[in-house]
Formats: structure tokens, sequence, C-alpha cells
């Protein structure tokens, strides 16, 4: 550690030249609550650290057209404390608020979240509930990338050299929308997900589910979009019959390790268990939301 150079760009240009010009071997820092770790228990020893908190870009909450754009360096606390995000999006708040201690909170970035590619991370199934894409610039320009499609494996992501996630956006909701996220953990606080289980939902005037995403984590390599979930819900009035078929699809998915924090039936049964209820509390907040009955 002691020969890392630190250097802490302006701006996205400048970061793109510093990490994928001739300074090989370097990293992008956001919070650092993962990969100072990982530096502290010698896992990596990068030549220099980029730092990101200094790019504008990187910092913003923005409500634009399309939806909500937040910077990919934007800490928990920072989101947490941005009300009309809060407010529209619910279940990605329940997955960040659960990232650590306030303190852990305080730096700790939803783009760092789902970079490190940890299939526990606990905003990443909320953001791939979402409908998030994000935006990531390198030396061949941007291009956009749904959230699910950026971790690969534990610790490994699909970023190609260069490349650095400068924001997600969040897409627009009809009314009638909700999302929650939860996980279960042996502890309530500071603790990794055994399971965790998103749910977005959108029901019409009617009170028929007209959209539904279900994302899953720690039940493989990646955290996993289960679209025949979400189909299950579609066209209900997401009632038991409908519930079960998710539950259903969501067990079929999960393909987890056994390991001294849940073997692999535990999680199967378990994932079932969170679906089931992130779902009633999707569908609390979709009824609460404005238009539906
Ligand atoms: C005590 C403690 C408790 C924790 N508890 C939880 C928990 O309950 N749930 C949970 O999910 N996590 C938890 N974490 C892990 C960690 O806090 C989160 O993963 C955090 O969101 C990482 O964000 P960061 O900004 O600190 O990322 P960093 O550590 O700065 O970066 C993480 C990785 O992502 C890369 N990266 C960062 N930003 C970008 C970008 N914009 N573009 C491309 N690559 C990028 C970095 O190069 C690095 O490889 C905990 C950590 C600690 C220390």
């Amino acid at each position: 550690m002691n020969n890392t150079q630190y250097k802490a760009p302006a701006s996205v240009e400048k970061a793109i030249e510093l990490f994928s010009g001739a300074e090989i071997g370097g990293k992008l820092l956001a919070g650092g609550t993962d990969l100072l770790v990982q530096m502290h228990s010698d896992m990596i020893a990068p030549a220099l650290l980029i730092d990101l908190k200094k790019i504008p870009q990187l910092r913003a909450i923005e409500k634009e057209a399309d939806g909500y754009r937040i910077g990919a360096a934007v800490s928990g606390v920072e989101l947490m404390n941005h009300t009309g995000f809060c407010t529209t999006w619910p279940g990605v708040m329940d997955g960040v608020k659960l990232i650590g201690s306030l303190q852990v909170k305080g730096r700790a970035s939803v783009g760092g979240n789902i970079c490190n590619a940890s299939p526990a991370a606990d905003s990443v199934p909320p953001m791939i509930a979402a409908g998030a894409l994000a935006t990531v610039v390198g030396p061949d320009g941007a291009r956009i990338v749904p959230v699910e499609d950026i971790g690969v494996a534990p610790g490994r992501n699909s970023l190609q050299q260069g490349e650095i996630v400068v924001s997600f956006l969040l897409p627009n909701q009809l009314a009638g929308s909700g999302g929650a996220y939860q996980r279960f953990t042996p502890r309530t606080e500071m603790d990794i997900a055994v399971v965790g289980v998103a749910v977005n939902l959108t029901l019409d005037k009617a009170g028929i589910c007209s959209h539904a995403r279900v994302a899953v984590g720690a039940v493989a390599e990646k955290v996993l979009l289960v679209k025949q979930a979400g189909d299950a819900l579609i066209g209900t009035r997401v009632q038991d019959d409908a519930t079960d078929n998710l539950v259903t699809a969501v067990r079929a998915a999960c393909r987890p390790i056994d390991d001294k924090r849940g073997t692999r039936e535990f999680r199967v049964q378990v994932a079932g268990v969170l679906a089931r209820r992130v779902v009633a509390t999707a569908l609390e907040r979709a009824k609460g939301s404005g238009q539906n009955p």
C-alpha cells in the first residue's frame, strides 16, 4: 500500500485518461468501503487510486425528463437525505439503508456496491427491480448497460478496460407503482445477506398488475433478474395464486452455494419466504402511491 499514488480528477474525461492511460494498475475509488478493505487485507495493491468523489457529475442527484439520475459516487447518506428520491424509490432505499452502519453509508456509493460485484450486495436487487440503467463511459465512448448486466461473478464485473460507471437512470414509473427489498441475515445489523429479494410492480387503474420485475441476491454467482417471477404477477391482481407462482419461479432460479451462513436448501427456502413478504410490501406501496383501488 505504501507505493500507491492518489489522484483526484475533477472530470470524467481526466479520470478515464488516468484509468486507461500509461499508469497501469489503477483502481477507481468511490467510498473505499470495499476497496480499502481489500487493500488492507492485501487482496489488491493498486499502483494508482483514482478518486471519483471530486467529479461533480458523479455526485449529482437529478430529476430528468426520463427519471431520476444518480451519480455513481453518490453516497448512501446523500440518497437518504434526498426526499424526492426516497419517496419515488422506497424499494431502492430499503437496500441502500441496509449497507453497513451510518458511518459506512456516509462513504459507500451505489456505484461501488454494484461495481464491486458481490452477489450479496444490498442495493443491487432493488436497482435491478427498478430497471436502472448505468451510463458507462470509457476510452471508446459511452454505452448504456442494464444494472443486471454489470455483475458477472463474485468480485468480477463486465466493465471493459478503462471504463467508469458515471451514473444510473431510474426510469419514470406510472402511478400505481411500488417496490420493496428485504434480506435475511442472522444478525439485524452489519451483516451480509444470506438471501435478498427485491420486487418492483405497477398496478393499473383496475388494480391489475401491468409491470413487475423481481431480482434475487446471494443465491447465485451474481444477482439474478428472475423474469418468470415478474411474469407470474403480470395480468393478475397479485393475489395468492399469482404469488404462489412467483415463489415457485424464484425458488427455481436459485443456484446457491452451501456455506457456513446457509445451506443450499435453506437459501432456496428463504428466497421464497422473502419473495412473498416483499411482494406484499410492494403491493401496499403501489396501492398507496396514487391512482389504484
Ligand atoms: C463494515 C462494513 C459493512 C458493510 N455492510 C454492507 C452491507 O450490509 N451490505 C452491502 O451491500 N455492502 C456492505 N458493505 C460493503 C460496501 O460498503 C458496499 O459494497 C459499498 O456500497 C461500496 O461502495 P464504495 O463507494 O465504498 O465502493 P469502493 O470501495 O470505492 O469501490 C468498490 C469497487 O467498485 C469499483 N468502483 C467504484 N465506483 C466505480 C465506478 N463509478 N465505476 C467503475 N468501478 C467503480 C472500485 O474500483 C472497487 O473495485 C460493508 C462494508 C463495510 C466496511
